[in-house]
């Protein structure tokens, strides 16, 4: 038994097999799926994690059937050739002592492409395409073909296999009446609702046989309207269960829903209360998911017996070696996964490969050259921002004698700031990270410590990285001086005290969030589940179909005024997994969204501004300042004439389109340059 997490760590008895521990690698769609000598990279990525200690994983949706593609020519299964493709994944992960299952996919009305199917001819809210209603013929041909991408994944050496039949996907359409709008055996009551789902099980079983896991997904929580009742849902994973699936993993919202599930601002463990309801009504194993990050949580869902087992899918995006890290009791060295979305979904819905903003390496793992030795190099990094801190430490683990400068007196540059964000609590772990690497890789970091380019100079560095950031840029606006007007920092480092009615110019990323900071009631404190319940109107109850009741409305100590130059949506240039939610949090608090504005003045008055031709005195107390940033590298020039070599990476480097994804991956990217050099 482990001491620590003997929960966790508890094998799990499947019968004909036995997973290692409790801890499930979730699907995710990577990209790497299509591309060229895609699969040699996951054989890697997959192995990778494998070695890291993880029970068993899955694959990214594969689909069954064209119809089912997700995008035109995304992955499918139909052959035996693909099916030989997949050996190279299946041989890797078994070499390093792991279990693979591939998911089977089919996106229904989801589907990127004019060939797309559902139960019903209904458009979804997400999608421009209007699908194809299946015909009864359809609908026998796909139960068939889910059955023999399953037999095939056996044949490729898969574990098992995963039917997706939540998050809105094709199955899932066929289970809830917002979608299923038949009236033949397919559609009506629920027990042909299901005959779908629960005939895909039954097939996929009597083609794989007895020692194969299944893992069927269901959605217990749907988040719209017209979803499943409760009662439904007990009804399927008991069925399920007797068709033969080997365990039922917990689906969360539809992608249509508008209630964020798993990005930043939702509270960790905030979804175990619903495969909770479940436990104990089957014999199978339960698998409970949605922002589980840290081997403790995970522990105490386990401990608590709201599952059996828990799925982590970007977490170990973020640290392929997160397992092996609980089990030898370094949790404090685990890379967590902050829930950001910048690098994993917010890349795949922009048809790029996934990474991850936190670990650059993911899914690049077959691209990074073996360690090279630098012992006997002596480097400097001045700036312990993201992009210091990711230099260092990678020059550090190859054994360089690294000395990082910091000015002032903490480690983190921005993150100092965006982690006083209501919802970003997750990027302290960024810094927890990486305070842990420093020891690990022995920087010597000096704090408190503004370097000239003499104090380089005179300590002989004759390599040097900058990292040195941002400067916020102060916009020529009459009046920008005056009392009135604080900057960004001032009100999120400084904390600086902030009258009930403000103006905020600029609406990119920190506009957005200091004005979620200014119209939080106690930014200081997390919100609590309970409150994110309220907020977006989670019925723990279940009273109505999808588990939906009506939001508290909110209240904010502030009226915000967000201000825009430019034309079009606010929240444009955010995340697209994460911009519409944040829209909305500001919406429902009241937030005087103005775009097309031009900035006349900032006197006793307020902010003077012009809106379509028309003069406006907005009568504020503050004017804050969110009007991006300048690079900040004045120890360049000095250092070069000096005839140091220099590299610029992070904000220092550019500070155009600078967010932490692009910090910390350009410090590894320094590093083995440097390296190489
Ligand atoms: P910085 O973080 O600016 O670090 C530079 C460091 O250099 C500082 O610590 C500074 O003190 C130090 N320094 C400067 N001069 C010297 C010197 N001469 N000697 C020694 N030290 C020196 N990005 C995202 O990707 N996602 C987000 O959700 C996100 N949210 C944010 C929210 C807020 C409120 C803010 C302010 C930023 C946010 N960012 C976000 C942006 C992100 O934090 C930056 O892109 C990132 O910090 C840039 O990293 P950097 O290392 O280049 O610079
Ligand atoms: P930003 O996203 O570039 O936004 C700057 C804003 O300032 C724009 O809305 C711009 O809007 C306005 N602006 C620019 N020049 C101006 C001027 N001279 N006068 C008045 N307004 C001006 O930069 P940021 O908000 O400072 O964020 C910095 C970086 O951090 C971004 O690249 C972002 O990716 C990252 N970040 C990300 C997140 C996230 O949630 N993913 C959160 C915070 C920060 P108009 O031109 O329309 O007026
Ligand atoms: Fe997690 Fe962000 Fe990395 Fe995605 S990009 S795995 S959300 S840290």
């Amino acid at each position: 038994m482990h001491a620590q997490y003997p929960f966790l760590f508890k094998p799990l008895d499947l019968g004909f097999t036995t997973l290692k521990n409790r801890v499930l690698m979730g699907s995710m769609h990577t990209g790497l799926e299509e591309a060229n000598d895609g699969f040699k990279a996951l054989s890697v990525y997959f192995a990778e994690r494998a070695r890291g200690g993880v029970a068993l994983m899955v694959t990214g949706g594969i689909a069954p059937n064209r119809q089912g593609w997700l995008t035109p020519f995304g992955a499918k299964l139909t052959t035996a050739a693909e099916a030989r493709a997949h050996q190279i994944i299946t041989q890797a992960v078994h070499a390093e002592d792991g279990k693979i299952a591939l998911q089977i996919l089919h996106a229904g009305r989801y589907a990127g492409h004019p060939m797309a199917v559902a139960p019903s001819p209904v458009r979804a809210p997400i999608s421009p395409i209007r699908p194809w209603e299946m015909s009864p013929r359809l609908i026998r041909a796909t139960i068939t073909d889910f059955a023999k991408t399953a037999a095939l994944a056996r044949e490729a050496g898969y574990d098992g296999v995963e039917i997706m039949g939540s998050e809105g996907y094709l199955i899932n359409q066929f289970i809830a009446p917002r979608t299923n709008k038949r009236s033949d055996e397919w559609g009506g009551t629920y027990e042909n609702r299901i005959r779908f789902p629960l005939e895909i099980m039954r097939a996929v079983r009597e083609k794989t046989g007895p020692d194969f896991i299944v893992i069927f997904r269901v959605s217990m929580l749907d988040l719209v309207e017209d979803g499943s009742s409760w009662e439904e849902v007990e009804q399927l994973a008991l069925a399920l269960q007797t068709a033969g699936a080997t365990m039922i993993n917990t689906g969360i919202g539809w992608h249509e829903a508008r209630i964020p599930t798993i990005a930043t601002q939702v509270p960790r463990g905030a979804y175990p209360w619903v495969t909770q309801r479940l436990m104990g009504k089957l014999n199978i194993p339960l698998i409970t998911t949605n922002r589980i990050n840290a081997p403790e949580e995970a522990e105490a869902i386990l401990a608590a017996g709201h599952a059996d087992m828990v799925s982590m899918a970007r977490p170990l995006l973020a640290d392929p070696y997160f397992v092996k890290k609980a089990w030898e009791g370094k949790s404090g060295s685990i890379n967590t996964c902050i829930a950001c979305n910048q690098a994993c979904l917010d890349h795949v819905f922009e048809k790029k490969n996934a990474s991850c903003l936190v670990n650059p390496r993911a899914c690049r793992e077959s691209e990074m050259p073996h360690p090279i030795a630098m012992t006997g190099r002596k480097i400097a990094v001045v700036g312990a921002g993201p992009a210091g801190l990711s230099c260092a430490t990678e020059l550090g683990a190859m054994g360089a004698a690294v000395h990082l400068f910091e000015a002032t007196a903490a480690i983190g540059g921005q993150f100092n700031m965006a982690k006083r964000v209501p919802g970003k609590e997750e990027f302290e772990e960024t810094l927890r990270y990486f305070q842990n690497r420093l020891e690990e890789t022995g920087v010597q970091l000096h704090l408190n410590h503004r370097v000239s380019p003499e104090d380089l100079i005179l300590q002989e560095f004759k390599e040097v990285v900058i990292a040195t950031g941002v400067v916020p840029r102060k916009p020529p606006i009459e009046g920008i001086d005056h009392p009135k007007v604080l900057s960004y920092i001032d009100v999120l480092l400084h904390q600086k005290p902030v009258g009930k009615k403000v103006a905020v110019i600029g609406a990119g990323g920190i506009g957005f969030d200091v004005s979620v900071y200014l119209t939080t009631q106690y930014p200081e404190q997390p919100e609590s589940i309970a409150d994110y319940q309220e907020e977006w109107g989670i019925d723990t109850k279940y009273a109505h179909r999808g588990g939906l009741k009506t939001p508290t409305p909110e209240v904010s100590p502030r009226q915000v005024w967000l201000l825009k130059r430019s034309k079009g949506k606010f929240g444009d240039t955010l995340g697209k997994t994460t911009g519409w939610a944040h829209r909305i949090t500001l919406k429902k608090r009241g937030v005087n969204m103005i775009g097309e504005v031009g900035y006349e003045k900032i006197d006793d008055q307020g902010l003077h501004i012009r809106v379509k031709g028309e003069l406006m005195v907005l009568d504020v107390d503050h004017v804050v300042i969110c009007a991006g940033q300048e690079p900040f590298r004045k120890l360049q020039e000095p250092l070069e004439t000096a005839g140091v070599y220099v590299q610029l990476i992070g904000g220092a480097n550019e500070a155009g389109e600078l967010d932490a994804q692009r910090a910390i991956a350009e410090g590894l990217d320094a590093a083995l340059l440097l390296a190489n050099r």
